[in-house]
C-alpha cells in the first residue's frame, strides 16, 4: 500500500562525510522499498519503517518544498558545509517503482541543479536512466555520479536474492549507458551474499564486467543480518531457495545485535578482495579526481586519510590514519589554524602530521597517490 506523507524534515547531515560514499548529507524520499531484496537492513527494526517493508511504501509527498526551505541560506546560522548529496541506499531506493508515479526523485535533481550541489545516486534501478538529462546538466555544473549496488551478475540469483529489481546485466548496460554519456559511475558490491556470491569466481565475474563496462571504482562489502524483521525474513528465502545453506548461516550469524558474521569472515572476504581487485586495476574508493573541490578543506583531509588506512590495509599493512583521521573530527578548530601542533594530536605524530600538512598544501598526498596507482589500469 502507497501512504503519502507529509515529512517534518529531510536532509540528513552525516557526522561527518563517509569515505565510502564521500556523501555530506543524504535523504529517503520513501520509507519502505518495493525492491523488496532479501538481504536489506532497512526492514530491521531500528530503522522504525512501519508496515510490510517491501510493500506498504510512505511517500514524502512535500519533499521538494522541504529541500527548498532546508537549503536556503537565508534560513540558516550556521551554512551548510560543501559536499555531495546523497538519493539512495537508506530505507528506500529513490528509483523504486513508486518513483514513476510522484517523480520526487526528479524535482528533487532539479533543485540540487538550480543550488549547485553536487550530487551521488546510487541505485539498483534502471529506471534512474529517464532522469539523463538533468544528472549531466548537475554534471557539468558541479559533478553528478550514478552508482549501482550489486550482490552478484548472476541475473538467477538476482531474481531470488533482489526480487524487484531489474537483472545485474541490465543495471550493467545502464553503466555503459551513462558511462557513454560522460557520467561517472561506480559500483558497490555489496553486500556478497555468503557461500553464494563471496566466492573467487562470483568476485572475479564482477571485476570482469566492472572492467568490462569501464566503473570508475567498486566498492565492496559483507552482509550483515539483525536479529528480528531482517534475519526472519532473509532465512525465510534462504530456506526456500538454498536450504543446506541454513545451517551454515546459523553458525555465521549468531545474533549479534549489529547483525555482523563471527568469525575472521570479514577478514577472509577481505583478503580475497583485495588480491582480486588488485589484479582486476580497479579502484576500491571513489577516485580524488572525483570528488577533489566538492568537500570542505577538513572533509578532504579526512577522506584521504581514511582512503590510505583502507589501502593500507588491502595491503595487509598495519595502519593509523583511520584513527587519526577519528581524532581528527573531534577538534573544533580548522586544521590549517594548527598546522604546527598537528603531530601533538593523539594518533596524529610527526609522520601523518606531513601527510595531513601536505594535503593542506597541495590537495592530496604523495603516498595516497602511490597507494592508488596501483589500482589503476593503464590499459
Ligand atoms: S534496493 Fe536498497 S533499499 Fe531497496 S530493498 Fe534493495 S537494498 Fe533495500
Amino acid at each position: 500500500m502507497i501512504k503519502e506523507i507529509q515529512s517534518k524534515s529531510l536532509l540528513r547531515k552525516h557526522n561527518k562525510v563517509d569515505s565510502w560514499f564521500l556523501a555530506r548529507y543524504g535523504m529517503n524520499l520513501y520509507r519502505g522499498c518495493q525492491h523488496n531484496c532479501a538481504y536489506c537492513d532497512g526492514r530491521a527494526e531500528g530503522y522504525y519503517v512501519d508496515g510490510e517493508f517491501g510493500e506498504d511504501i510512505a511517500v514524502k509527498v512535500n519533499a521538494p518544498s522541504l529541500l527548498r526551505r532546508e537549503l536556503d541560506p537565508r534560513r540558516k546560522r550556521v551554512p551548510l558545509k560543501k559536499g555531495f548529496i546523497m538519493l539512495g541506499g537508506g530505507v528506500g531506493d529513490s528509483y523504486q517503482p513508486a518513483e514513476l508515479k510522484y517523480k520526487l526523485t526528479q524535482q528533487i535533481l532539479e533543485i540540487l541543479f538550480a543550488e549547485n550541489w553536487p550530487v551521488h545516486i546510487l541505485t539498483k534501478s534502471t529506471a534512474v536512466k529517464r532522469d539523463l538529462d538533468i544528472i549531466k546538466k548537475i554534471n557539468e555544473k558541479t559533478r553528478a555520479i550514478v552508482s549501482f549496488s550489486l550482490s552478484s551478475v548472476d541475473d538467477h540469483l538476482c531474481t531470488i536474492f533482489e526480487p524487484g529489481v531489474p537483472t545485474a546485466t541490465a543495471r550493467l548496460e545502464t553503466i555503459s549507458f551513462f558511462k557513454d554519456n560522460g557520467i561517472a559511475c561506480g559500483i558497490y558490491l555489496m553486500p556478497v551474499i555468503p557461500f553464494i556470491s563471496d566466492t573467487p569466481d562470483m568476485i572475479s565475474a564482477v571485476m570482469q564486467k566492472a572492467r568490462d563496462h569501464k566503473v570508475d571504482f567498486l566498492v565492496f562489502g559483507g552482509m550483515t543480518i539483525k536479529p528480528g524483521r531482517q534475519r526472519e525474513h532473509y532465512m525465510k528465502i534462504l530456506n526456500n531457495t538454498f536450504p543446506e545453506l541454513v545451517d551454515k548461516y546459523e553458525k555465521l550469524y549468531l545474533n549479534d545485535k549489529w547483525g555482523s558474521a563471527a568469525g575472521d569472515y570479514y577478514i577472509r572476504i577481505h583478503q580475497l578482495f583485495s588480491s582480486l581487485v588488485l589484479e582486476f586495476k580497479i579502484p576500491p574508493r571513489m577516485p580524488q579526481p572525483l570528488f577533489q573541490n566538492f568537500l570542505a578543506q577538513d572533509d578532504q583531509v579526512i577522506v584521504i586519510l581514511e582512503h590510505i588506512d583502507y589501502l593500507l590495509k588491502l595491503q595487509g599493512i598495519k595502519s593509523n590514519y583511520g584513527y587519526a583521521a577519528y581524532q581528527l573530527l573531534k577538534l573544533a578548530e580548522p586544521l590549517t589554524s594548527i598546522k604546527h601542533r598537528l603531530n601533538r594530536i593523539k594518533g596524529v605524530g610527526d609522520k601523518i602530521a606531513r601527510v595531513i600538512n601536505e594535503i593542506l598544501e597541495t590537495g592530496t598526498a604523495s603516498l595516497y597517490q602511490d597507494l592508488i596507482s596501483k589500482y589503476t589500469s593503464t590499459v
